[in-house]
């Protein structure tokens, strides 16, 4: 395998030549990739009414590998229905992630009853019927709905308006796996779970934070972003337990000189032991303190707690942050450094930050570093969780969500006239234990894939099995449809964000409402995530019950209802006529104002995981490739970590020494809750003591336990232990 040194690049250009070429030619994919729709794959945001390739600062080209990964799936042909005669469901769980993702696009419903081996396609009409009786059978609450952050806006609307109104509050969304920690730790700093930044301030700023994540190969624009704060004179940190290829050195293929010559990316690049960042941001603190370069008066006037973190991080001793962290002291205090003399620092996030038992934690410690020199509250400075699917942060603000926010409550029992179902709603690994222990029956799944995303799979696989239905709406198949299928399991075929006969609206991770305009459907089938939903809650709540569904089927009228309810999105109503996107309200933060009961910021203090290993022991985290997104894979290799296939694990060279393996010798892995053999041995960049392996095959190994505040498991922080395999 070709060995790169930059992420980016020409690699990229040829790469999204030969995509576009397999999806039907250069001309198509431009075409499709200029419509007026907001970009299917990450949350970075680009499209919408500005046209396709455009973002919210009318910059173009502003497009990536992923953005044409995503878009070349969709422009897929339909799964001849002879697919499903020779893939039994035997066949079907040999079928890697990437093979059931090229298999072609999902155009008629699919069954599967406890007799069957497999699927077997049945009309439109048989299949809502189905969904109907699935209804009628259970009780409400034995039901839970689950959404992917790709749905639009108006269909996680009417979802969990229909659930609700069905007598259920057992409606979540794939954040509760990914950025849940980002939502309850912000919220309990400054009372609003979103980034503080707009887009425009990353262009304003000359430092950024990035950590705990791999952005170069998940959300390639921002590189574009981080080269030009280093053009700047700025300064890039990276928290990062891997040295990321495209974290070092990206090629923007829209500007000629780095495409050329490269761009430096990271000017401090910080590897600390996987679940080390609280010890570590504690360290900088600690330090920022001692060199008095915090802001007393920002801390004075705006934050609460400042006394009992000072004391806090004063406490603790270099020797126990260097120990925790994994980090030298030096390189700690040229990190404090460079925060000392920044004016307008960002701090963002990932992954590597969310999923551990003290998720909720690390995203405190982040917003302790960042009050401590006034680094919220003003243009060009802020905190940035780099947020997954496109409208992940979209669906939780129109309440897809166990627990809706009081003034979304109050605002819906108003419109309606109804009492909502006051018992608590269970988040999805609550959902997964209730299937298990049989106190769940029924499971609705709008996109993404449900088991894939769950820790501990084969578990994920028997708690699902237990529930008496499972349905999917989905464009393409996945190991959910494999893998996580109950007694019955229907599949049903939906439209795709850029074929949808109405417009849907997204928001951004720096909360920017699009409105995507759909377009021509590209196969007969599929219908709208909307229609289909609409439909059933009609058949199921009759059109005499506090909402006219058959209005719901078109979706200005869902966006008159969201517009009314949803604190914020009140521009929403009117963006029909006027076509004119916006920024939600009250989200972003250029003022030191703070939506809490004193009107403050409130830091907090973060106690240092105790997360000792034995030497036998390795921590392990999953990781995505760059072939893939999310759950989604689109090739086996790994292009910028020079890896050419996915069962692997990456160690630190020290390590494969002090553990007498060869590279590419095959170990099987385990932990307390699942094993993996033939896993070939292989050298990384990576803390010692440290590994990862791809996700989701990798959930195998991780434990159903979570933060107990954000209710994420900690993908992040697996215990392994290894053993050689006979050669
Ligand atoms: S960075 Fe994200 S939003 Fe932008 S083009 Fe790529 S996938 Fe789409």
């Amino acid at each position: 395998m070709r060995k790169v040194n930059t992420g980016g690049g020409w690699a990229a250009i040829v790469y999204t030549l030969r995509t576009a070429r397999r999806a039907g030619g250069f001309r198509a994919m431009w075409r499709a990739l200029r419509t007026k729709n907001a970009c299917k794959t990450c949350a970075f945001g680009m499209g919408g009414q500005r046209g396709g390739m455009v973002d919210e600062r009318r910059s173009f080209p502003e497009v990536c590998k992923k953005s044409v990964q995503a878009m070349a799936a969709d422009m897929q042909g339909p799964i001849p229905p002879e697919f499903f005669e020779r893939n039994g469901f035997d066949a079907l769980r040999r079928l890697t992630p990437r093979e059931l993702e090229h298999a072609g696009r999902l155009v008629q419903p699919l069954y599967a009853g406890p007799q069957d081996a497999g699927y077997r396609p049945i009309e439109w009409d048989d299949a809502i019927e189905r969904c109907v009786a699935l209804f009628r059978k259970t009780p409400p609450n034995q039901h839970f709905f689950y959404v992917s952050g790709r749905s639009s806006n108006e269909a996680g609307f009417i979802l969990q308006l229909f659930a609700r109104l069905f007598g259920t509050n057992n409606v979540n969304n794939c954040s509760y796996y990914c950025h849940q920690a980002s939502g309850v730790g912000l919220s309990s700093v400054f009372g609003s779970g979103t980034a503080t930044i707009l887009r425009e301030d990353l262009d304003r700023c000359d430092l950024v934070f990035v950590i705990g994540g791999n952005p170069a190969s998940n959300h390639p624009r921002l590189m574009r972003a981080l080269m030009e704060v280093r053009r700047r004179g700025g300064e890039v940190v990276v928290i990062n337990p891997m040295v990321e290829t495209g974290l070092v050195n990206f090629s923007v293929p829209s500007d000629a000189r780095s495409l050329l010559f490269g761009s430096a990316i990271a000017s401090e690049y910080v590897q600390p032991h996987i679940g080390g960042d609280i010890a570590l941001l504690c360290g900088i603190a600690k330090r920022i303190e001692e060199l008095g370069a915090h802001d007393e008066a920002f801390l004075h006037h705006c934050v609460e707690d400042w006394d009992a973190m000072r004391d806090h991080v004063r406490a603790l001793s270099w020797e126990r942050i260097t120990e925790a962290s994994g980090v030298k002291r030096g390189q700690i205090e040229r990190v404090a450094e460079i925060y000392a003399a920044s004016e307008r620092t960002i701090f963002s996030w990932t992954m590597g930050i969310t999923h551990h038992r003290h998720g909720t934690d690390n995203v405190r410690a982040i917003a302790n570093l960042a009050l401590l020199r006034g680094m919220i509250g003003k243009p060009g400075a802020g905190l940035l969780p780099i947020r997954g699917h496109s409208n992940v942060q979209g669906i939780g603000s129109v309440g897809v969500t166990p627990a809706l926010k009081k003034a979304l409550y109050e605002a819906l029992e108003k419109r309606y006239g109804i009492e909502l179902p006051r018992e608590e709603g269970l988040d999805s690994m609550a959902c997964m234990h209730a299937a298990k222990s049989g106190a769940m029956r029924s499971a609705w799944c709008l996109g993404g894939n449900f088991y894939g995303a769950n820790p501990d799979a084969r578990g994920a696989s028997e708690a699902i099995g237990c529930l008496d239905s499972i349905v999917y709406l989905s464009t393409t198949l996945n190991t959910g449809h494999a893998h996580g299928r109950a007694k019955e399991t229907l599949i049903l075929p939906v439209l795709a964000r850029d074929e949808e006969p109405q417009p849907t609206t997204q928001e951004s991770m720096f909360s920017f409402v699009r409105l995507s305009e759909g377009g021509e459907r590209r196969l007969d089938g599929p219908r709208s995530e909307v229609e289909i939903i609409a439909g059933l809650a009609r058949r199921v709540l009759g059109d005499d019950g506090p909402v006219d569904w058959s209005l719901m089927e078109q979706h200005k009228n869902i966006r008159q209802a969201i517009a009314a309810v949803v604190p914020g999105y009140e521009k929403l109503a009117r963006i029909d006529e006027t076509r004119a996107e916006f920024q939600i309200g009250g989200r972003t933060l250029h003022r030191p104002a703070f939506n809490t009961p004193t009107g403050k910021a409130r830091m907090h203090v973060t106690q240092i995981p105790e997360l000792e290993i034995a030497n036998d022991e390795l921590r392990l985290m999953t990781v995505r490739s760059e072939g893939q997104f999310n759950t989604v894979v689109y090739e086996e290799h790994d292009l910028y970590r020079h890896q050419d296939r996915r069962d692997v694990i990456l160690m630190n060279e020290a390590d494969v020494h002090r553990f007498g393996l060869a590279v590419n010798e095959r170990v099987t892995v385990r932990s307390a809750t699942g094993e993996m053999s033939g896993i070939h041995v292989r050298v990384f960049r990576i803390r010692a003591g440290s590994a990862a392996m791809y996700g989701p095959e990798a959930n195998v190994l991780v434990p159903t336990d979570v933060d107990p505040e954000s209710r994420t498991p900690a993908f992040k922080s697996v215990t392994i232990t290894l053993e050689r395999e006979p050669r």
